[in-house]
């Protein structure tokens, strides 16, 4: 909260003031004469080299998606599914391992779907499998597939019914 403050403060000077008020312990009467503290904020060497590489693949894939959008075969990214060849040992490889690492990076390229293949003559970006959800734009397999909801993906699904219940 207090930082949050701090980072508002030149923004939103009296919003910032406000909602210091708010703030437990704090030990000046406005948000405007706190000292702005470096934030130790880190990551692991393994995190960064993992990030490094996700940021290097994203960087190949996307003027392919860009070529794929030029022949009209996908709009916009979220009608993709790429279709990633892993060489053993390569840097996808250790992608394709963590399924959670996989869709973090599914996420980072904003596309429905990932594939790994190893067939190297797959076709790299094609138009995703399923039905566009109406709720995340996603395209999955399973739309449609719940009776009560024809419309949206089956995690869509999952997340309406956390609001009703
Ligand atoms: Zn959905």
């Amino acid at each position: 909260m207090t930082g949050l403050c701090q980072m508002l403060a030149p923004i939103l000077s009296f919003t910032a003031d406000e909602a210091w008020e708010f703030v437990p312990g704090k030990t000046t009467g406005t948000v405007h004469e706190v000292e702005l503290k470096p934030s130790d904020f880190s990551i692991s060497e393994s995190e960064q080299t993992k990030w490094k590489n996700l940021l290097e693949l994203r960087e190949q894939l996307l003027p392919k998606l860009e070529g794929k959008r030029q022949e009209k075969v996908i709009g916009k990214s979220l009608e993709a599914k790429i279709r990633l060849y892993t060489e053993k040992g390569g840097k996808a490889s250790d992608l394709a391992a963590d399924t959670n690492v996989l869709e973090e990076f599914r996420e980072l390229v904003n596309v429905s779907q990932f594939e790994i293949t190893k067939d190297y003559n797959a076709d790299l970006v094609m138009h995703a499998d399923g039905q566009k959800c109406e709720r995340c734009w996603h395209w999955e397999t399973d739309v449609g597939s719940h009776k009560e909801h024809p419309t949206i993906c089956g995690r869509c699904v999952e997340a309406v019914n956390q609001f009703k219940a």
